[in-house]
């Protein structure tokens, strides 16, 4: 069973690989109540960033010497749950290892006709019900209304996006290149996006992007939706418009300085001015409503309204270099490692 250790604490600096210990273990024994699962696919996220960090968060971190966290998606090998049956797709908190024995009671059964296997991490997992419940529950976008989105090809956006476009939406999108850019307008279909780099791949500076942004969005924002802080925060509340709602869902732009304090000049005014409203947003808050997710995006799928990329790394030895990728925008998609084969 090889599985994926935290080696050491990235502190206010990006992870690196040798921040991981990639080791080879005995395999799991199921104990009492336990399911063996051999993992298929494992789902890389932005908030694992938050786990390798000791900050204060909503969650505990990983100990350093512990597998990282991580949900995925595997075939039950064994079982010691009378709900589980070898052969059964699941979804577990696994943590990044090719094999993992887990309490039965926390484990997800999964219908493969529902979705591909993968997508349960996806469009249909944990980021694609951050898109759903945080843009129609704390957006409520009524048609018309212009939404922008950043990281708007990313797991989270590309989904975001769609769903603002089906409810009738002007969706802009937000991302790192040209290529992410033109797969938002060309093929997922959102009105305009730009890219908040410039060619050199540095940043643009704040002047120039709330003026891109102004130019794509002449009505201001009614919706933005924040996967990524930062820059592209200030510069989509620079062009909100009056009542307008920014989703604080990420703040990935600021994951390597999670050391230090979250303060400092902030656009409060501009909150004033246009009496818009700034909410922060967590998925587990909305766990009631995984079944109405589950079954309206099964039918979207089907329907052919949402359409949704994945970007698969091979194998659990790839599980760092992809992750340490996929926060710096290298993912061209939603992150997955295929840990096994059918
Ligand atoms: P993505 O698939 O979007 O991958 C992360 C992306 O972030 C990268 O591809 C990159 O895209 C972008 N990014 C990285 N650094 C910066 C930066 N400095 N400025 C702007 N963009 C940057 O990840 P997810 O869709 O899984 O997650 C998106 C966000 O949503 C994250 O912040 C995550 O923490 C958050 N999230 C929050 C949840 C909640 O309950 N609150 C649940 C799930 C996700 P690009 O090339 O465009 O820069």
């Amino acid at each position: 069973n090889t599985r994926v250790l935290l080696a050491e604490r990235p502190v206010n600096r990006a992870p690196v690989e040798s921040d991981f210990r990639v080791e080879r273990g005995a395999m799991p024994e199921p104990g009492e109540g336990e399911v063996l699962i051999r993992n298929l696919f494992l789902s890389l996220d932005p908030y694992m960033r938050g786990r390798m960090s000791a900050a204060k968060s909503y969650a505990e971190p990983v100990a350093i010497g512990g597998v990282m966290a991580g949900e995925a998606v595997g075939r039950v090998v064994s079982s010691r749950h009378p709900g589980c049956q070898p052969g059964d797709l699941v979804l577990a908190h696994t943590g990044w290892q090719e094999y993992a024995a887990v309490p039965g009671e926390r484990v997800t059964k999964v219908d493969p006709d529902l979705a591909q296997p993968s997508h349960y991490l996806g469009v249909l997992g944990m980021p694609g019900m951050t898109a759903y419940c945080a843009l129609l529950y704390l957006g409520e976008p009524q048609p018309g209304q212009t939404v922008l989105v950043s990281a708007a090809s990313g797991a989270v956006g590309q989904v975001v996006g769609q769903i603002a476009k089906i409810r009738g939406c002007r969706v802009v999108g937000v991302a790192g290149s040209d290529e992410k850019v033109a797969y938002v307008r060309d093929e997922l279909g959102f009105d305009a996006a730009l890219n908040y780099k410039k060619p050199d791949g540095s940043p643009k500076d704040f002047e120039a992007l709330s003026q891109e942004i102004a130019a794509l969005c002449p009505d201001g924002i009614n919706i933005y939706f924040d996967n990524v802080g930062g820059l592209v925060h200030d510069a989509a509340l620079a062009n909100i418009a009056q009542f307008g709602r920014i989703i604080v869902c990420g703040t990935i732009s600021v994951y390597n300085e999670l050391e230090k304090q979250d303060i400092g000049r902030r656009w409060m005014r501009q909150l004033l001015v246009k009496r818009a409203r700034m909410e922060g947003f967590l998925v587990f808050d909305h766990a009631h409503r995984t079944e109405e997710f589950r079954q309206t995006m099964a039918a979207w799928l089907r329907e052919g309204r949402i359409v949704f990329r994945e970007d698969v790394a091979e194998g659990i030895e790839a599980a760092p270099r992809a992750f340490i990728g996929m926060l710096s925008g290298a993912n061209r998609g939603k992150q997955l490692v295929r840990t096994g084969q059918e």
